[in-house]
């Protein structure tokens, strides 16, 4: 599934017949290239970003926000930063500049435990107050769920192995991935996009993904790491990377759910008009001045 299939996506993807409808979910994996940014468009018309990507890809997302998100009145209700890294939080100054932030809830908050609840949805911060005292501040990255209908979409940030395991240890977890009637359709974020200390084998039996979606780039050559890519594929998870696909988003009412992917990027569309226009103006040009 993974592998050099950009510019394959890139220009036939499906992601330009992407309409957003009034009740609806949808997560968008905004392609910031090597960083985290997912705006959620949840169903009571509220409009959660977690993590901005870095400042270097704030134009890209600003530009996303505009075109494709719309929110009214430039007002973005939830704004969350997982942990304190340039390609999670980058753009969050300009962010705040640009538009009116209803609720900022960044990983010091979410400490005390908060939870974001409707008749139609939950969002989840499972704060662990002990992923606090790991060195490494990946690890402070909360495991954010959105339970919808009978999907859960999990927001891993930059989490790997130990915060995976005290998150499975929680009771709240475990009430959400236990034993169930009707089965779950699970989305996983995959955490540190896509390194090899992520996403544990009991990691994903616990949370038992359908989908995985890793946001990656290609700075780093051994990001997804080859070994995380095929655990998560052993397991018979559709894997899908933003380096591949651009820019990725679920679509969902009720039980149903589409996806959606690779843009085409409106700058680039108006490029290409530019140079169509010139070439008839020089062919044009060109034939009227041999006559
Ligand atoms: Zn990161």
């Amino acid at each position: 599934m993974l592998g050099a299939q950009r510019s394959y996506f890139y220009w036939f993807g499906s992601g330009d017949k992407f309409v957003y409808f009034d009740n609806h979910l949808a997560v968008h994996f905004v392609d910031v290239r090597h960083g985290d940014c997912q705006i959620i468009q949840l169903p009571d018309g509220k409009i959660m970003v977690i993590d901005t990507g870095s400042e270097r890809q704030w134009r890209r997302v600003n530009n996303y926000i505009q075109t494709r998100i719309k929110p009214r009145n430039n007002v973005i209700d939830y704004v969350i930063i997982t942990h304190p890294h340039e390609d999670h939080n980058g753009g969050l100054s300009n962010l705040k500049s640009k538009y009116t932030v209803r609720n900022f809830i960044d990983y010091n908050v979410m400490y005390d435990g908060k939870e974001i609840s409707t008749s139609s949805y939950r969002v989840i911060f499972h704060a662990i107050p002990e992923c606090l005292i790991f060195v490494d501040t990946n690890e402070w990255s909360p495991i954010i769920t959105l339970e919808y209908s009978n999907k859960v979409f999990i927001f891993t940030g930059d989490a790997g192995f130990p915060t995976e395991n005290l998150f499975m240890q929680s009771e709240i977890a475990q009430s959400i991935f236990g034993e169930r009637e009707e089965p779950l359709k699970t989305y996983l974020s995959v955490g540190h996009h896509g390194s090899a200390n992520s996403s544990s084998i009991d990691f994903i039996a616990f949370v038992n993904p359908c989908y995985a979606v890793i946001s990656v780039g290609t700075q780093f050559a051994t990001l997804p790491n080859d070994a995380l890519v095929q655990r998560l594929e052993n397991n018979g998870i559709q894997v899908y990377s933003t380096r591949d696909t651009g820019d990725f988003v679920v679509l969902a009412y009720g039980d149903n759910d589409t996806h959606f992917y690779g843009f085409t990027n409106p700058i680039n569309l108006t490029f290409l008009w530019v140079v169509l226009l010139l070439l008839v103006f020089f062919g044009c040009f060109i034939v009227w001045s041999k006559r």
